[in-house]
C-alpha cells in the first residue's frame, strides 16, 4: 500500500481527476476514480474501507472509511463531485492545480476536493489505538445534481456517527442551519376550442391565474407563520420561475405549466409543504373542472438546524473562535441528521468562489484547517468528554 503524497500533491491529483455531476447526461461523469484515490490513501493509513454503490447509478459510489470503533465519534464529510465548468472563462486549465497570488486554482478547489485532501493530511499520523470513539471519513457522490449519494445512505439506513462536519465552503465559519429547497411543477389542464366561443373549451390560463393569486396569498401566510432572524432573508421564499402554455391567441389555451422554487426555513418539512401546496391549488380551482397535476422536479433538500447548545456547535465555535451562523445554500446535512448525526457545515473554501470560473482556495486556509480537524478529532474521538461531563 502506498502512503498518501504530500498535501499539495493530493489536492492536485483530486483536481486532475474529473468528476462532474450534471442533470444533463452528456456532461455527467463517474466519481469512481476520486473515490478509489481517497480509498487508497485512507487504506494506507489503516482505515477500514467500504465503497457503497449508488442504486440506479452504475458509475457512482460513496466511500465510508472508518478508523476505530464505537457508537459515538466524528464524521468528516464531503462530496467528490463538482459542477460543470465554462472553459472559455477560465484563465488556467481547470483540471491542473495552479498557484497565483497565494491561492490554488482548479475546479473543485473550494467546493470541495481540497477539504477531502485536508482530511487525509489531518489523519496522517493517527492510529486506531489512539481512538476511544471512531473517526469516519465520508465521501459522497452526486451532491451537485440530485444528492443521490446522500439519499443512498439514508435508504440503506447507514448510521455513520454522532457528530458530523461537512466541509462545504464556509470560509471556516461554522454553519448550524440552512434553508431547504424544493422545486415543483404545477400543471393546469383544460380543453381547447375556438376563441370566438368560450363555451367550446376550458381555458387553462384562466385557471392558472387563480392558482397564481392563491399561491401569493399562501406565501404571505407562510411568511407570517414562520420567521427566523438568523437568516439574511428571514422568511420562506416562493419564486415563480417559469410558465409555459398555450399556442395561439385564437385558440382557447388547453394546458399551462408553472414551475416554482420554494426555500423553507428550518422547522418546515417538505412533505407538509407539498400537502399544503396541493391543497392551496385544489381550493383555488374548486369552482371549475380543470384537471391539476403537481409533481416535484427533484426530491428536494430539507432545511437543517442543529441546536445552538449542541456539543458539536459549541466545539466548532470554540475551536474556530467564530459564532455559528445560518447559510443560504443547501447541503447533505439533513440526510446525515436523519441518520442520527448532529451536523455542522464548516470548510476552508469560500462560497463566493464555488461554481465560478477561476475557482480557488486560499493557501492561508490550508494549515488552519488541518489543525482544526485535528482538534475536532481530539475532542470527539481521542479524549471525548461532553461539556456536561466536564463541569
Ligand atoms: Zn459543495
Amino acid at each position: 500500500m502506498v502512503a498518501p503524497p504530500n498535501l499539495r500533491e493530493m489536492i492536485a491529483r483530486l483536481i486532475a481527476t474529473p468528476s462532474i455531476s450534471s442533470v444533463n447526461p452528456a456532461e455527467d461523469q463517474s466519481n469512481r476514480a476520486v473515490i478509489d484515490m481517497l480509498a487508497e490513501w485512507l487504506a494506507a493509513l489503516g482505515f477500514q474501507i467500504d465503497i457503497q454503490d449508488i442504486p440506479g447509478m452504475p458509475d457512482k459510489a460513496n466511500l465510508i472509511a472508518t478508523l476505530g470503533r464505537g457508537e459515538g465519534g466524528l464524521v468528516l464529510a464531503g462530496h467528490t463531485d463538482t459542477v460543470p465548468y465554462d472553459e472559455d472563462r477560465w484563465q488556467s486549465d481547470p483540471f491542473r492545480l495552479s498557484e497565483r497570488d497565494d491561492k490554488l486554482f482548479g475546479l473543485g478547489t473550494s467546493d470541495m476536493k481540497s477539504f477531502m485532501a485536508l482530511i487525509v493530511e489531518a489523519v496522517r499520523d493517527l492510529r486506531a489505538k489512539d481512538l476511544v470513539q471512531p473517526l469516519v471519513v465520508l465521501a459522497t457522490a452526486d451532491e451537485e445534481s440530485g444528492m443521490m449519494g446522500a439519499q443512498a445512505l439514508v435508504d440503506a439506513n447507514r448510521y455513520l456517527g454522532r457528530h458530523a462536519v461537512i466541509g462545504e465552503p464556509t470560509g471556516l465559519t461554522p454553519i448550524r442551519m440552512h434553508k431547504g429547497v424544493m422545486m415543483e411543477s404545477i400543471r393546469v389542464i383544460g380543453r381547447s376550442g375556438h376563441s370566438s366561443d368560450p363555451s367550446l373549451g376550458l381555458n387553462a390560463l384562466e385557471g392558472m391565474s387563480l392558482v397564481l393569486n392563491a399561491l401569493q396569498a399562501w406565501r404571505e401566510q407562510l411568511q407570517q407563520r414562520y420567521r427566523n432572524d438568523q437568516f439574511k432573508i428571514p422568511v420562506l421564499t416562493l419564486n415563480f420561475g417559469r410558465i409555459c402554455g398555450g399556442d395561439n391567441p385564437n385558440r382557447i389555451c388547453p394546458e399551462v405549466e408553472l414551475q416554482i422554487d420554494i426555500r423553507p426555513l428550518p422547522g418546515m418539512s417538505l412533505l407538509e409543504l407539498r400537502d399544503e401546496l396541493a391543497n392551496c391549488v385544489r381550493v383555488a380551482l374548486r369552482e371549475q373542472p380543470w384537471q391539476v397535476e403537481l409533481k416535484p422536479l427533484f426530491p428536494g433538500v430539507e432545511p437543517m438546524e442543529t441546536a445552538a447548545d449542541a456539543w458539536l456547535v459549541q466545539a466548532a465555535e470554540r475551536l474556530t473562535g467564530v459564532s455559528a451562523e445560518a447559510a443560504a445554500f443547501g447541503t447533505e446535512g439533513p440526510f446525515l441528521q436523519r441518520l442520527g448525526s448532529d451536523v455542522v457545515v464548516l470548510g476552508p473554501g469560500d462560497i463566493a468562489q464555488a461554481h465560478q470560473p477561476d475557482e480557488f482556495i486560499r493557501l492561508d486556509r490550508l494549515r488552519p484547517t488541518v489543525s482544526l480537524l485535528q482538534n475536532m478529532i481530539r475532542e470527539f474521538c481521542v479524549s471525548p468528554a461532553a461539556p456536561e461531563q466536564l463541569s
